[in-house]
């Protein structure tokens, strides 16, 4: 991407701390012209820019951008890319989760040489402040200031942006981990994303600062991860169908020892019905097992012949709900799990 185009403004006038980004692409850009119509959009101060005006160009066959309406002086923006306003960004960002019921913060940062090196952000009553470092400190220098904001601030932190590795590192040995912030694209917009760093920087996993609780004492706390969805385990179709089959067979004929024989042999298909939506199955197949084993039972306790048999009126009513079942069963499609 051409560095020198200018993807980023300020809204409402030019000392404003309301970061806006237009996409290079050209659908987010036309996307980006219908919600700001009616807005007026600046060359930012907070983002090192000249505060003129600017309008939006876009293109189809290049990258779409701001141009500063005719009139203006020159204008020595040294940083005006895609993420030249992340900064803005961040600070919006975390003022609104710190800051949800609160007056809002008005942006606190340093630059140098056009280019926005730090800035404070603190919850409501300031009683934890954190400091979002943008670039590298060495040692000496991060430890004097540490101490100084220490004192003049009570409780901070720090965040470290994505240029700021070796901070990162000095934070990750202090202290064990180091909050890593950073912004990205997702569907023309810049969002800001939250990590925890105990190790290198390779190995943060990153997930949207909106999606993470800051607690009152400064922790983050990522998104609990939503349980996976269950995958039903698929089964074969002809073979839950031979089964339920062989089992109406088995309850027929009184044949309660084919019937312990089916339920032991498929006992993998049997356990299926223990998951949700499968409930008349699972009343169904309990009724034949136990039906099975109750006559199983009976048979080895009396030595000269059956003394447990299905009384007619619980058999019909067996058979009536195994026909159910088969019937259930022949109406899913084969390919259908369950
Ligand atoms: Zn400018």
């Amino acid at each position: 991407m051409d560095n020198r185009l200018v993807q980023t403004a300020v809204l409402g006038g030019p000392s404003s701390d309301s970061p806006l980004y237009l996409p290079p692409e050209l659908l987010a850009a036309m996307a980006f012209r219908r919600r700001y119509r009616n807005r007026r959009y600046y060359c930012g101060r907070l983002l090192g820019g000249c505060g003129w005006e600017l309008n939006n160009k876009l293109y189809r066959d290049r990258a779409c951008h701001f141009a500063h309406l005719p009139g203006g002086p020159e204008c020595g923006r040294i940083r005006s890319g895609e993420d030249s306003a992340d900064h803005l960004f961040m600070h919006r960002a975390l003022t609104g989760a710190l800051r949800e019921h609160g007056a809002k913060q008005r942006f606190e940062g340093t630059f140098s040489d056009g280019e926005c090196t730090d800035l404070l952000v603190s919850n409501v009553g300031d009683a934890w402040t954190v400091r979002i470092q943008l670039v590298d400190l060495p040692f000496d220098q991060f430890s004097a200031l540490d101490d100084e904001l220490r004192g003049a601030l009570g409780r901070f932190d720090w965040m470290v942006g994505p240029e700021a590795d070796r901070t990162a590192r000095i934070l990750v040995n202090r202290d064990g981990y180091v909050v890593r912030i950073r912004c990205g694209e997702e569907e023309g917009e810049r969002v800001v994303r939250l990590g925890i760093q105990e190790r290198a920087a390779e190995d943060i996993e990153w997930y949207r600062l909106a999606d993470c609780r800051i607690e009152d004492n400064g922790v983050v706390r990522p998104p609990t991860p939503a349980p996976a969805p269950t995958e039903p385990i698929g089964v074969d179709h002809a073979r839950v169908l031979a089964i339920v089959v062989a089992l109406r067979k088995a309850c027929r004929s009184d044949d309660a020892e084919l019937a312990i024989e089916l339920i032991t042999q498929h006992a993998d298909v049997i356990a299926l019905v223990e998951q949700p939506g499968l409930e008349r199955e699972r009343r169904v197949l309990t009724e034949i097992n136990a039906w099975a084993f109750a006559h199983h039972r009976a048979i080895n306790s009396v030595a000269d012949g059956p003394a447990y048999v299905l009384s007619k009126k619980a058999r019909r009513k067996l058979q009536a709900e195994l026909n159910r079942l088969r019937e259930s069963v022949q109406r899913r499609r084969p390919d259908d799990r369950i």
